[in-house]
C-alpha cells in the first residue's frame, strides 16, 4: 500500500468520479500520487438475477430502500475491519460537515465514502458497520455522490502540497470562527468603485485591523450562529 491519502467511493455512479476532482487542484495532486480515488459500484455486489440494490420500503411509502445485504457486502470489500479510515455514509441525517472534521480527515490516512440514492439505506447496515452519518448541509441531494465531491475537495487542499500557503490561512473562513474579510484587485475602479484606500495605504497594521472588523462585522451581520460562538470561545 502507499502512504498517499486514499479515498473510495461506493457509490452506484462509478463514472461520476473523479468528474471535477480529476481537473485542477485536485487533479494535478491524483496525478501527481498525493492521494488516490477508487470508484467502487456497489451494483458489482448484488446477488440476483436483477442484479437488485434496493427494494420496497418496510412498512409502506414511496421511494425505493438500498438493501442491507448487498451495501455491506460492497462495504466489506474495501473497507475490511481494521481499515484504519474512517467509514462515512453521505446523509442529509448526519451531522453537518464541517471545517475541523475536513481538517481532521485531511491528517488521517484517507476515508471510505458510500453515497447513497432513492430513499437512503437500510437502517441495520448503518448500525452494523458502524458509519459515521455526514450531511453537506440542512437540503436533500438525489444521491450522495455530489456531497462525496464536496467532501473531497474539501480535504484534498488541505493534503501537503496541494495548494502552498492560502489553505493553512488562519484568516480563512471558518477558522478563526468567522467569515472571512472581503477581496479586492485591480483594477483600482470598477464601475465607479475604489478599492477600499486602507488597502492600498501600506500600513500593514492598518490593513489588518480593517480585515478583522470586516470579518467580525460580516460574520454578526450573516451568521448570527457563529458569531454567538465565537463570543462564547474569546477570552
Ligand atoms: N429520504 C432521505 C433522502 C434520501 S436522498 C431523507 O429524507 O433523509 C438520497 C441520498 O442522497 C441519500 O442516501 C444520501 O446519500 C444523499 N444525500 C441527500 N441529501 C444529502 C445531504 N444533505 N448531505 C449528504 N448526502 C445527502
Amino acid at each position: 500500500m502507499s502512504d498517499s491519502w486514499s479515498a473510495t467511493v461506493l457509490t452506484l455512479f462509478p463514472e461520476m468520479f473523479p468528474g471535477p476532482l480529476g481537473l485542477s487542484l485536485a487533479g494535478r495532486a491524483l496525478e501527481a500520487g498525493t492521494w488516490s480515488l477508487e470508484a467502487v459500484d456497489i451494483r458489482s455486489f448484488a446477488t440476483d438475477r436483477h442484479r437488485s440494490v434496493d427494494d420496497t420500503p418496510a412498512g409502506g411509502g414511496p421511494g425505493m430502500v438500498m438493501r442491507a445485504d448487498v451495501v455491506a457486502a460492497a462495504v466489506d470489500a474495501v473497507h475490511p475491519s481494521g481499515d484504519p479510515r474512517p467509514l462515512i455514509y453521505l446523509s442529509p441525517r448526519g451531522a453537518p460537515l464541517t471545517q475541523q472534521r475536513v481538517r481532521e480527515l485531511a491528517a488521517g490516512p484517507g476515508v471510505a465514502l458510500l453515497c447513497g440514492r432513492f430513499e437512503g439505506l437500510d437502517q441495520r447496515v448503518i448500525e452494523a458497520r458502524q458509519m459515521e452519518e455526514i450531511s453537506l448541509g440542512d437540503f436533500v441531494l438525489s444521491g450522495g455522490e455530489p456531497a462525496a465531491l464536496a467532501l473531497l475537495d474539501a480535504v484534498v487542499r488541505l493534503l501537503p502540497g496541494v495548494m502552498g500557503k492560502e489553505a493553512s490561512g488562519e484568516d480563512e473562513s471558518f477558522e478563526s470562527g468567522l467569515l472571512e474579510y472581503p477581496h479586492y484587485t485591480r483594477p483600482q475602479l470598477f464601475e465607479g468603485r475604489e478599492i477600499p484606500a486602507v488597502l492600498t495605504s501600506g500600513d500593514h497594521a492598518k490593513v489588518k485591523a480593517w480585515r478583522r472588523e470586516r470579518a467580525e462585522e460580516t460574520t454578526r451581520q450573516r451568521r448570527p450562529d457563529l458569531w454567538e460562538k465565537f463570543l462564547r470561545k474569546r477570552p
